[in-house]
């Protein structure tokens, strides 16, 4: 099986210029921005710049240079906000959902960065 990438995603409009985002972030393969509907006093949302529906289809299809400008820019992020869990941060959630029961919305590879509250656990027993 394989991916196929909606070019009509928002993320994807947001990476041609063609809506705003409030921007935190930008590297050569990679942007963060705040999440439009901040679930915590610290919530961005980055993504590569290249077309990737979910973290799978990156890890399978993106070049080592692109992995390696997204997995530090998240690290970044982190510790441009404050939430890295070193001795200086709260700690943070990092969460990347994919597909149905992942409940993704947009089908662009984000990782969400969550932070400035306890957070508490990560999912409710179903
Ligand atoms: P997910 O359910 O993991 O696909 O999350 C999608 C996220 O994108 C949600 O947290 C939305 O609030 C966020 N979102 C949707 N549209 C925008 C936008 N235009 N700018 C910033 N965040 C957005």
């Amino acid at each position: 099986m394989s991916y196929h990438y909606d070019d009509q995603n928002i993320f994807a409009k947001i990476l041609r210029g063609e809506i705003p985002n409030s921007t935190v972030l930008e590297t050569a393969h990679s942007l963060a921005f705040n999440d439009i509907n901040p679930l915590a006093p610290v919530h961005v949302l980055v993504i590569p710049r290249g077309p990737y529906v979910c973290y799978d289809h990156f890890a399978l299809e993106a070049s080592d240079e692109e992995i390696l400008d997204f997995t530090r820019a998240v690290g970044q992020v982190c510790r441009m906000l404050g939430v890295q869990a070193d001795d200086a941060g709260d700690g943070c959630r990092l969460i990347a959902n994919a597909g149905a029961n992942g409940v993704q919305e947009v089908p662009h590879l984000h990782v969400h960065v969550l932070g400035g509250r306890m957070l508490g656990r990560m999912l409710a027993r179903a």
